[in-house]
């Protein structure tokens, strides 16, 4: 399966494509032509590296239990994003737990 992102053009997210269905957005329900998708992809360099940013920003729920020998009840208490498809965790959040 290929995940890509795209930047809706009406609220500026960045949406995975796989939940776009209908060219309705996810996250605002604006409606947004293949061509805004298509001209969107232009700045997919600027998405890669604001990927890249949020997972240097963040761990998931794996790396905190192999890291802080934290539990499933623990870790629930952390403020979670799900900003990609997966949840992780701000690493300044999990610093803030963990004090
Ligand atoms: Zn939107």
């Amino acid at each position: 399966m290929v995940i890509d992102f795209v930047k809706c053009p009406i609220c500026h997210e960045n949406i995975n494509t796989f939940y776009i269905s209908g060219g309705v957005c996810p996250a605002c329900k604006g409606y947004f032509s293949s061509t805004a998708v298509a001209n969107s992809r232009c700045s997919i360099k600027e998405l890669k590296e604001e990927r890249k940013e949020y997972r240097e920003e963040t761990m998931t729920k794996a790396q905190i239990k192999k890291m802080f020998d934290l539990s499933d009840d623990e870790i629930s208490k952390i403020p979670s994003s799900n900003k990609y498809g997966k949840v992780r965790y701000r690493k300044v959040d999990v610093v803030k737990f963990l004090k």
